[in-house]
């Protein structure tokens, strides 16, 4: 298929790439940090090769949310984020742009998303999971009360919200002890992430801001999967509901979450998306420079899905939910 839309396709800059030199053996760095420093070359040959019209451009992880000192966060994100709108304006029709956010202050992070929305077009936010405030080992998480007046904006600005994954804290880490396989995408990432869009789920934050919308990568971390599970387990048993939201997760799943198909390109996992959300909730992506645009690409373009979905999923879902002027 041509004309795919992607929107987990993540760059560096010098200040933030050697967060992503841990998750690929020394002798993949080379090409790994070439990849994510590069914009207009390798990666336009990549997407011209495999029916790629656009990438919607985000930083690398965690960057911003591992910067406990909160105003080298602020800095960071500002730079970040100018530097991306300066090569997002070379070829607006190949790439847009994601706001990195210094959640660490959650009235900085919102003046920074209102400046890339209104001044840089920027489309929305991709924050890397919890932020760790004032010390490293301060680990926040968004259904945090102060965090009020961001989502208010956030809904108000019309602004999705990419949660995106990061690692756990070594001292919130004691399950993957002695297994580091298990860090980053082969499950860490996933768990992290999963867990903290339930928090937000649960909080009640979709009540209040019912027009807000969270995208999850991976095919939603796990979470289709388990949708039934979490809103039915021992259903016998009549319990008042524990948690402060007025609906199920499912409800706030379907109605406040879309999901793409970065780094997860096997098409039972998206049927069983596509059966817990829809087609109309599903957006195609790579996760590029971590995995291959070809990879994503040649999956996708082949997966056993009607033609009518696999447009809506490879294009249509991106124009429509990021206004694209395409
Ligand atoms: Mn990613």
């Amino acid at each position: 298929m041509n004309g795919k839309i992607g929107l987990e396709e993540h760059f560096a800059i010098a200040e933030t790439l050697q967060d992503s030199a841990g998750f690929v053996p020394g002798d993949y760095w080379k090409e790994l940090s070439k990849r994510l420093t590069d914009i207009h070359d390798g990666r336009l040959r990549e997407m011209d090769q495999n029916g790629m019209e656009m990438m919607i451009l985000s930083l690398n992880a965690p960057a911003v949310q591992a910067i406990p000192e909160t105003a080298k966060a602020i800095e960071i994100a500002i730079r970040a984020n100018d530097y991306l709108a300066e090569q997002v304006a070379k070829r607006p029709d190949r790439f847009q742009a994601f706001a990195a956010l210094p959640m660490q202050d959650p009235d900085a992070a919102t003046r920074e998303l209102e400046r890339c929305m209104k001044e840089l077009g920027f489309k929305g936010a991709l924050v890397n999971g919890f932020s760790q405030v004032g010390t490293p080992e301060n680990v926040v998480y968004y259904d945090a009360p102060q965090y009020a007046d961001f989502w208010a904006r956030s809904e108000a600005l019309d602004a999705p919200f990419y949660l995106h994954p990061r690692n756990p804290i070594a001292s919130w880490a004691q399950i993957y002890d002695g297994h580091p396989w298990l860090m980053g995408p082969t499950w860490a990432f996933g768990q992290e992430t999963a867990v903290h869009a339930l928090r937000l789920m649960a909080s009640g934050l979709f009540d209040r801001h019912p027009k807000l919308q969270i995208v999850l990568g991976h095919m939603g971390e796990g979470l289709p999967y388990s949708m039934w599970r979490i809103d039915n387990r021992n259903a016998w048993v009549k319990l008042p509901k524990a948690y402060p939201a007025k609906k199920t997760f499912a409800e706030y799943f379907q109605q406040n979450f879309h999901l793409t198909t970065s780094g997860n390109f096997r098409t039972q996992t998206l049927i069983d998306a596509m059966l817990e959300v829809g087609s109309d909730r599903i957006l195609f992506s790579t996760d590029w420079p971590f995995e291959n645009v070809d990879h994503a690409s040649n999956w996708f373009n082949s997966a056993s899905i009607s033609e009518a979905d696999r447009v809506k999923i490879g294009r249509t879902n991106a124009v429509n939910l990021f206004k694209l002027a395409i």
